[in-house]
């Protein structure tokens, strides 16, 4: 079912609000579950006997032979529910009335058939139950019963197999059962002492069925649980014998079933039946094996086979009837040529062209068509020469695998634990929700998600649902889960897709923002990525803001948290990473942050606002070309109050399992802030010599480099010109590279090794603004040569607006083993920083 309109999500809203037990689609959970054991016959139907259970039901999905249903009636007699009810064995007992047990090959067709069917608990709201029998056009009435009448069969449904104490294992456990095929097991004829003969037997069998495809690729679909009740003798009757040998064992097996002599079957259903449901949950036929070594097996109710050589695979064979609805291929027990209309099992057929059933599989590994089939030697076709349901040497057919793999999902939904596990989810702007679940495919499926009508993301087991990218207003996301087996060529009816649905009401945020940072840069896509902690994690980001950038202004400010938006320009999928943040004031000039130790930009108001912890980083839907919405919010673990100083807020990203994410902190890069350009040459001619300089904050800064003797006092001197020269100084083969105008006020005393000085200028006059200037340094070294000169080249600067916003970060870059909260800095940018909303 798809969800084509906003309606739609709205109708599915108030359905789920109205009625929490009821879904769209038919897809339906209940907290319990009742499971009837009807038996009849075409003419009417009983529910002999019912158990209340305890786990969630899920309605299967069903390719149905003979269609019947149960309908669940509310007060009004309204329809609330309707589960499907296979009614083929009943049909088959229409032969009955002849009087005689029918017995083909292995089966029998018991006349006191028993069919267990399970329906979901909805307390109060359905008030009586009704299964019908569909005949073409015609409905017919099987079987009506009021629920408190069902509720008495309940408590009147005594376990009085528990009394004698059988013992309930489960074989194997490979899920919750409401999720699962449930096979159970029954043993007759073992003595107590038998008993690890019984769990041998189950063992056999069970390597048997999953050696076989396909249910080896399988086999987590099913469960496997026994129940075992100590027989008085070993072996079963044998009336055929002289004398007749009579056996005292708990179900009551007898060989010469309805006379056939290898019929082997059991006559007290009653307690069998029982004892299965003792089992935490029963799945179709109830396999039985009987402790005796003389062949014989039969089915009907039950699947009974004798536990010799052939036993596994007699039940291998039995469980492709009552697991895959699959026909027997053999041609024998009927006489004549097949004239009936096309059989429902997915393995034989009328159509001796082979397009009604299996066209996709014709001239593939050996399928084709072979007359002889459904117990007829003409007019029915099977799909190969041999299968196991012809005879039991042979693996199964391509048709019958095919069928069995449609099958694994009767009882099996391969979306399992979908979190949240509530259908209706609320979520205030711009949080995020992670949906996600277990993918049962084996091998994984073909996942799709999708909002409303928009496929918003490919593969994948979660999916982040960002608020901030929806309307406030009801949003229907599902997730779809195709398995894409080869052994399937044809599923016309999408059993092998799987789906599940949320409903998420989106309110609009309640706590305004208190603005934008930097302040006027909103609507700005910066399309600079600004990524450490997000890209390159581990890895730490301090930004730094000038108290002009500020959007909250100078006094003071309570602070709930923080939004981030990822680049216009990308698109990715959800992670999730460990990060921390911390903030203060900034404790250096914002214009000369340290770029060799992080705590040192930090003011003495250092706080840890947001404890380490894991945050999920929401799917990126697609990139942008305009700024996404701040789609990450980060609330601190408690409000802050902050004065209106010049701001640092700083990111640890501590996840070493994602090296490469593309998820970039969208970030302003303040391009207008100046440029600079190195021209001239240094004197003399060396290489490190360097002249810079840069214009943040309003203010001049320029600096240079000249070699020094380490022991020497050095100083350094600058000036400032408006244009380009080449002045060469006399005697020497240096050059002025610009006319001074501006000199600055005291030489400065170099440092290091390379002799590096600072020249802070102050603020520049609005005169200045938007010119080009030049700068150039000079050295003074006494120990260098007689002039004790020497000269950088010129830097030529720029001057635009303020930046005053930096970032300064390190990160770890694949090698995983940079320490946020140890490691120094490895870079500086200027006039580049994230673009933060502030709450
Ligand atoms: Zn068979
Ligand atoms: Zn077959």
């Amino acid at each position: 079912m798809r969800f084509p309109s906003f309606a739609l999500s709205l109708l599915a809203a108030t359905l789920l609000l109205t009625a929490s037990a009821i879904s769209q689609g038919g897809d339906f959970v209940a907290k319990r579950c009742f499971q009837l054991i009807l038996s009849g016959n075409t003419d009417a139907v009983q529910v002999q006997a019912a158990y209340a259970r305890p786990w969630p039901y899920f309605a299967p999905k069903r390719e149905l032979g003979t269609r019947g249903r149960i309908d669940l009636l509310g007060a009004d007699g309204r329809l609330v529910y309707r589960v499907p009810v296979e009614l083929s064995h009943f049909n088959l007992h229409r032969d009955q009335r002849k009087g005689q047990v029918l017995v083909f090959g292995d089966h029998v067709h018991v006349p006191d058939i028993e069919l267990p069917v399970k329906i979901p608990d909805l307390g109060s709201r359905v008030v009586s139950l009704r299964l019908d029998l569909r005949e073409g056009l015609r409905t017919r009435t099987l079987c009506q019963m009021q629920m408190t009448d069902l509720r008495r069969l309940v408590q009147q449904t005594t376990f009085a197999a528990a009394l004698a104490a059988p013992k309930v294992k489960t074989i194997m456990n490979n899920g919750p059962v409401a999720n699962r095929y449930d096979i159970v097991i029954l043993g007759d004829a073992y003595q107590a002492k038998e008993e690890a003969r019984f769990y041998q037997d189950i063992d056999k069998w069970k390597k048997d069925l999953f050696g076989r495809e396909p249910f080896k690729s399988y086999q987590k679909f099913f469960n496997i649980h026994s129940v075992f009740r100590a027989s008085a003798e070993s072996g079963a009757d044998q009336p055929d014998k002289t004398p007749p040998i009579v056996k005292n064992t708990a179900y009551d097996a007898t060989y010469h079933y309805g006379k056939t002599a290898r019929c082997l079957y059991i006559r007290n259903t009653k307690l069998a039946t029982q004892d299965a449901a003792l089992a935490p949950d029963v799945e179709g036929r109830v396999v039985v094996f009987v402790n005796d070594s003389r062949y014989g097996g039969c089915a009907g109710t039950f699947a009974v086979s004798y536990n010799g050589s052939s036993g596994p695979r007699v039940q291998s064979h039995e469980f492709g009837h009552s697991f895959g609805r699959l026909a027997d291929e053999y041609s024998y027990g009927r006489s004549g040529t097949y004239s009936g209309r096309e059989p429902r099992q997915a393995n034989i057929t009328a159509d001796s062209t082979g397009k009604t059933k299996w066209p996709l599989w014709i001239g593939y590994k050996g399928v084709g068509l072979f007359q002889g089939g459904g117990y007829y030697k003409a007019g029915i076709w099977r799909p190969k020469s041999n299968c196991l349901m012809r005879s039991l040497g042979a693996p199964l057919c391509e048709v019958c695998v095919e069928q069995l793999c449609k099958q694994c999902y009767s009882a099996v939904k391969a979306i399992e634990h979908p979190q949240p596990n509530k259908a209706l989810l609320q979520i205030m702007q711009p949080n995020l929700v992670q949906l996600s679940f277990s993918d049962l495919v084996p091998g994984g499926g073909e996942i799709e998600w999708w909002v409303g009508s928009t496929l918003v993301q490919k593969g994948g087991t979660s999916f982040a649902f960002a608020s901030a990218a929806f309307s406030p207003g009801y949003h229907t996301v599902r997730v779809v889960n195709k398995d894409k087996s080869a052994f399937v060529r044809s599923d016309p009816k999408g059993l092998l897709s799987s789906d599940h649905f949320w409903v998420i009401q989106v309110k609009a945020a309640s706590s305004t923002p208190i603005g934008t940072l930097p302040k006027g840069m909103a609507k700005r896509e910066g399309n600079t990525r600004q990524d450490p902690v997000f890209h390159n994690s581990p890895g730490r980001v301090q930004y730094l803001y000038l108290r002009s950038l500020l959007p909250y202004g100078p006094g003071n400010v309570t602070l709930q948290g923080l939004r981030l938006r990822p680049d216009a320009g990308m698109a990715c999928s959800t992670w999730k990473a460990d990060c921390e943040i911390r903030m203060s004031s900034l404790g250096v000039p914002v214009d000369s942050p340290s770029a060799a130790d992080f705590a040192k930009n930090h003011g003495s108001d250092l706080r840890v606002v947001f404890k380490r912890k894991t945050l999920v980083w929401p799917a990126v839907p697609k990139a942008s070309a305009t700024p996404h919405p701040f789609l990450q919010q980060i609330k601190f673990d408690a409000p802050q109050r902050f004065s209106g100083k010049d701001l640092c807020i700083d990111l640890l990203g501590f996840e070493k399992n994602i090296a490469q994410h593309a998820w970039y902190a969208d970030a302003v890069k303040r391009i207008d802030h100046g440029s600079k350009s190195i021209y001239g040459k240094a004197c003399p001619i060396q290489a490190s010599y360097d002249a810079s300089g840069y214009y943040v904050g309003g203010k001049l800064i320029t600096q240079g480099y000249t070699r020094q003797a380490a022991s020497t006092t050095s100083f350094a001197l600058a000036w400032i010109g408006l244009q380009k020269t080449q002045f060469t100084l006399p005697g020497t083969s240096c050059s002025v590279l610009t006319p001074p105008v501006f000199y600055y006020g005291r030489p400065q005393r170099m440092t290091g090794n390379n002799g590096f000085a600072k020249f802070d200028w102050g603020v520049v006059p609005l005169w200045l603004r938007h010119q080009k200037i030049y700068s150039q340094m000079l050295g003074l070294d006494p120990s260098y040569n007689s002039f004790g000169l020497r000269l950088t080249p010129a830097v030529e600067i720029r001057i635009g607006a303020d930046a005053e916003m930096h970032s300064v970060y390190g990160f770890a870059s694949g090698s995983q083993s940079f320490d946020p909260s140890k490691d120094k800095p490895q870079q500086l940018e200027r006039g580049t920083a994230a673009i933060f909303e502030l709450f």
